[in-house]
């Protein structure tokens, strides 16, 4: 009964301190047995914030602008992905292996800030929904997606905005894909500090 108790307590302050406004405290967004701490973070060798890519075919040079995860739990099936704070989805593309989610965040300066979700499937999430950090909102791609789509997408590509994502008119085909991130316009590290977060310094800041 106790126990209830603290359960019941625990939800309530969550959830009356999920709204706007509240201090941020940020999580890692995979299932790391340590979520609150970057040191449990692994990335792939080629996906450092920063780092630069060549132009592929309709791709241009850019810098890369998030990093990129690898799976902590070596899941193929059911390796779940989580926002890293509480905030409102404002944008989603479910089409294969560029799917992404957006997520709106608020600081307690009232100043906003905006995550990135990338070569995402399942995802449980819907336009608007105020997500919390403890809930999935996805999943990494499974073995038969990664045959599908190539194994170069085996890992969650991770951005955290400075900016407001630039509005998209949405279309019949991706009729929730509302917005878009700043990732193929940064090709020098004045646009990358411009439109971006390095997502370590971030986390490590608001995880400490
Ligand atoms: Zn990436």
């Amino acid at each position: 009964m106790l126990k209830l108790y603290f359960v019941t307590l625990f939800i309530t302050l969550f959830f009356t301190n999920s709204g706007c406004c509240q201090k941020v405290e940020c999580f890692l967004p995979a299932a790391y047995k340590n979520r609150t701490t970057v040191d449990s973070l692994k990335l792939t060798s080629i996906g450092h914030f920063g780092q630069a890519r060549k132009a592929r075919p309709n791709i241009p040079a850019h810098l890369h602008t998030g990093i990129d995860i690898k799976r902590p739990n070596n899941n193929y099936k059911n390796e779940l992905i989580f926002p890293v704070a509480g905030g409102k989805v404002i944008s989603i593309r479910d089409d294969g292996p560029y799917a992404q989610i957006i997520i709106e965040h608020q600081l307690e300066s009232g100043k906003y800030f905006w995550t990135v979700y990338e070569h995402v499937s399942g995802i449980r999430a819907d336009i608007g929904e105020q997500v919390n950090p403890f809930k999935p909102i996805a999943r990494f791609m499974n073995k038969d997606e990664l045959n599908n789509y190539g194994w170069q997408f085996d890992h969650l590509h991770f951005e955290i905005l400075k900016k407001r994502p630039r509005p998209l008119k949405p279309t019949s085909k991706l009729p929730y894909r509302l917005f878009v991130t700043y990732s193929l316009k940064c090709s020098t590290k004045s646009d990358l500090n411009n439109y971006y977060f390095d997502p370590i310094d971030f986390i490590f800041k608001f995880t400490n």
